[in-house]
């Protein structure tokens, strides 16, 4: 398949790694922000060809993993209401709330349904006009354009009946709050092409002069990743401090700029709450308070949430690349795909399912 296959080439794959094995002079650890590029290193065995010199830790950039507790828990209260249709993308479904999660609504008869794009929600609220449709809005500054068009198309057609749970999330204040922890080991990063094709790449030169860390935009395929994984290492090596872009057929520094306008208008941004990381001062997006008649959490009254994390769960820590997977005891025995404690194991952009699924 046209700009797939050609990225999957093994023989180019294994020569940018020889290239990196010739680079390499000592220990460096790199983090791949998104969980997508997590999946894709494990499925390929990426992590396992490199040089023993690069160690790769896994960030926070899963969507699903992320969404705090108590937003889930607030979305499983507004789904269990009658007249409700409760619209979400599908890993959300599984991701445990403190007692239970959204397939369990669904079973004892909550009208709770799977849609591939919000504008099937806002489809959904016109033909069902006695009922209130609420869409699960969370993600990073991808799923941000259409998120927000689904509230500009209900409010082009008059729509009183839709409503968006929002929990979205900003990659530069995770990679700052990451880099000002004390325990941070992370000495260059990947970024995420796909959020930087919509954002560019103009909100990193000040995180790298500030911390005096390289970063390269990376793409998804083996070829991106290993290209991507070679440039940090020339520039840790070289002791450039600057962000590269290893991803040019997708991402400009500009990014999109009427995506981005578009979502200023109708998000602002604000603090948030990363599950299993805490509060990051303004690293997400809320609705702007003209927006406040398409908020759920202003439409529903959904009383006081008290959340309960498992206690087993060391989710938060590998989200930081301070720990991986299999450092967690229940990896594998009481924490599985089919029976997931934490929101990493139930996303398909998640650590610790990229773990189990290929077998760590
Ligand atoms: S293996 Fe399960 S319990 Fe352990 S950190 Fe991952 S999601 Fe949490």
């Amino acid at each position: 398949m046209k700009y797939v296959t050609e990225y999957r080439d093994a023989a180019l794959v294994k020569g940018v790694i020889e290239e990196i094995r010739r680079t390499v002079t000592r220990s460096w650890t790199i983090m791949e922000i998104c969980g997508g590029q997590t999946h894709s290193i494990v499925r390929h065995g990426i992590d396992q060809l490199l040089p023993p010199e690069i160690e790769l830790v896994h960030g926070p950039g899963c969507p699903v993993c992320v969404t705090p507790l108590e937003l889930i828990d607030k979305a499983l209260a507004i789904a269990s209401q009658p007249n409700v249709i409760f619209c979400s993308y599908g890993d959300m479904l599984r991701v445990p709330g403190s007692g239970r999660d959204l397939f369990s609504v669904k079973a004892q008869g909550g009208d709770v349904r799977v849609v591939y794009s919000p504008l099937d929600a806002v489809t959904l609220a016109q033909k069902n006009p006695d009922k209130q449709v609420v869409f699960f809005a969370i993600g990073f500054e991808t799923t941000a354009p259409p998120n927000v068009m689904s509230v500009l198309q209900a409010q082009r057609l008059g729509l009183t009946n839709y409503s968006v749970l929002v929990s979205h999330v900003r990659v530069p204040p995770a990679v700052k709050a990451i880099l000002d922890s004390p325990h941070n080991r992370v000495q260059g990063f990947l970024l995420a092409g796909h959020v930087c094709s919509i954002m560019g790449y103009w909100e990193y030169p000040p995180l790298v002069d500030e911390f005096k860390i390289p970063m390269a935009v990376t793409g998804f395929e083996p070829l991106d990743l290993v290209q991507g994984i070679l440039t940090t290492v020339q520039l840790l090596e070289a002791g450039k401090v600057e962000v590269a872009n290893a991803y040019q057929r997708a991402v400009t520094f500009e990014g999109l700029k009427p995506a981005q306008a578009t979502i200023q208008k109708v998000f602002m941004e604000c603090d948030r709450t990363w599950r299993g990381i805490g509060m990051i001062p303004m690293s997400g997006w809320c609705l702007r308070p003209e927006f406040d008649g398409f908020n759920a959490e202003k439409r529903f009254n959904v009383g006081d949430i008290q959340t309960k994390e498992s206690p087993l769960c060391i989710a938060g820590q590998i989200l930081q690349g301070l720990k991986k997977p299999h450092d967690c005891p229940a990896f594998g025995k009481e924490c599985t795909t089919e029976n997931p404690l934490g929101a990493t194991m139930v996303s398909s952009e998640g650590a610790c399912a990229a773990y189990y699924k290929y077998g760590r």
